[in-house]
């Protein structure tokens, strides 16, 4: 109840935008992750790693918008390239210089990358990547992770948030039905196929029993939304390998995971097509999918029997003005920089929950963590599921209590650092965490 109350009388503006809101979008929002009771936030102000709501208070973002703002709020550079590039116009509904100094820059840091294409979304991108992979092998089957997920395009839905290796989605109480499976057609849940991370044994065996028709398997180098769980290396080693022979199509999900560094060189895995969005955008909507080129071949609109491929923004100019900033400003120094400060942060909150007497742990890698309540191993989405349905009333309070604190985290315990984050800032939210924490207990 106190910390209800204190969130109410801190957050008046907030409620009146929610009435305000739910008057013309279903829940008050558009996103069903950013919605929580009573109401969420509404924010008004963005500056580096600062947030101001409608009522005018500050918070400290460790949320960056699930990831995606990597750069901060309104980073100097980034905001300097969208005003020039405005002015000169945003989508000239033709090609533009800019796709090739963007594309140039993704293939020249990715080494998979022959090729790519642009579109507006992550979920778009992953889309693509699929299509390709079916395009190109002739195949109609999709292999992805149970708790993968890749957006919401109908295909991605399965499996989306949490498994127990059945090839329907699962339904998370706490999730709003439109993020899980209602309007999916059968067929569509009859064309995925799913399987745990980090288990090759399973995966060896899927792929392989449906070796015939299995056209991709798409899957993140770290579980992002399915709960922030690194792949094993051996598991990407092995699914390359088991592809190889099966001549199945291989596609990274990096629409996350970029920011927190070059998985497939880490991993010394080769994937044939990777997809992108998020801080490749610089704030803006973007996505990418790419890879092999003799896959990225059936896009080409003079080839024997192109895939069709459009988009009415599409690489638009100040997505691409503001991504070709993101990628200057983001190189493998502020990735080392961000991620040795995640596993600072990660061991502190482990630290101040051990202290408190709560049973948790954070989890992650880099500048991406999660906490879950509980204890015991996490390989899989399927502990992830057990960990939060365990004091999911804890979790919802956490969250509300860390808002109430000036902190901005994501509700199912994501949390992400970002450029401007500093040091005295982790250790704030560090103590505030373990204050929220004693005072929940
Ligand atoms: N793939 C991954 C790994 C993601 O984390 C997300 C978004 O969270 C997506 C795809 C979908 O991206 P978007 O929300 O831009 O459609």
């Amino acid at each position: 109840t106190r910390v209800l109350d204190e969130y109410e009388s801190r957050t008046r503006g907030s409620l009146a935008a929610f009435r305000k809101a739910r008057e013309y979008l279903p829940g008050g929002d558009t996103r069903t992750m950013t919605s929580y009771d009573p109401h969420p936030v509404y924010f008004d102000e963005g500056r580096g790693v600062r947030l101001r709501d409608v009522d005018g208070n500050w918070y400290t973002d460790f949320l960056a918008n699930y990831g995606a703002l990597v750069h901060g709020h309104n980073h100097p550079a980034l905001l300097e390239a969208v005003h020039q590039r405005v002015e000169l116009g945003t989508a000239p509904g033709g090609p533009t210089l800019s796709q090739v100094e963007h594309a140039r820059r993704l293939c020249e840091r990715v080494p998979s990358l022959d090729t790519v294409r642009y579109c507006n979304s992550g979920t778009e991108a992953t889309m693509w990547a699929l299509r390709a992979a079916r395009a190109f092998t002739g195949r109609d089957l999709v292999v992805k992770i149970s708790g993968g997920y890749h957006g919401t395009h109908d295909w991605s839905q399965v499996d989306a948030f949490v498994a127990n290796g059945r090839l329907f989605p699962q339904h998370d109480p706490e999730l709003a039905p439109a993020t899980v499976s209602h309007g999916v057609p059968e067929q569509v849940l009859d064309s995925v196929l799913s399987v745990p991370y980090n288990d090759l044994d399973t995966a060896r065996r899927v792929l392989s029993e449906w070796a015939e028709r299995v056209a991709a398997v798409i899957v993140e180098p770290m579980l992002g939304v399915g709960g922030g769980i690194p792949a094993d290396p051996e598991f990407l080693r092995g699914l390359r390998e088991v592809t190889e022979r099966t001549g199945t199509l291989l596609v990274f999900d990096e629409c996350a995971t970029f920011r927190v560094g070059p998985w497939q060189v880490w991993h010394d895995v080769r994937p044939d097509m990777t997809t992108f969005s998020k801080i490749i955008g610089g704030g803006l909507p973007i996505g990418v999918f790419g890879g092999r080129a003799d896959v990225m071949e059936i896009f080409d609109p003079s080839g024997p029997d192109p895939v069709f491929h459009a988009s009415a923004f599409g690489a638009n100019s100040l997505s691409l003005a503001a991504g070709i900033a993101a990628l200057d400003n983001f190189g493998p120094a502020d990735i080392e920089r961000l991620n040795r400060m995640g596993e600072r942060f990660r061991s502190g909150l482990d630290r101040v929950a051990a202290d408190a007497g709560v049973a948790g742990d954070a989890v992650g890698c880099g500048s991406i963590s999660y906490f879950h309540f509980g204890s015991g191993e996490i390989h899989d989405a399927a502990d992830v599921a057990a960990r939060r349905a365990y004091r999911a009333d804890l979790r919802r309070l956490l969250h509300l209590e860390l808002l109430n604190r000036g902190f901005v985290t994501g509700r199912h315990g994501i949390m992400c650092l970002s450029v401007p984050t500093e040091p005295s800032d982790v250790d704030k939210f560090t103590d505030a965490f373990g204050g929220a924490l004693r005072a929940l207990r």
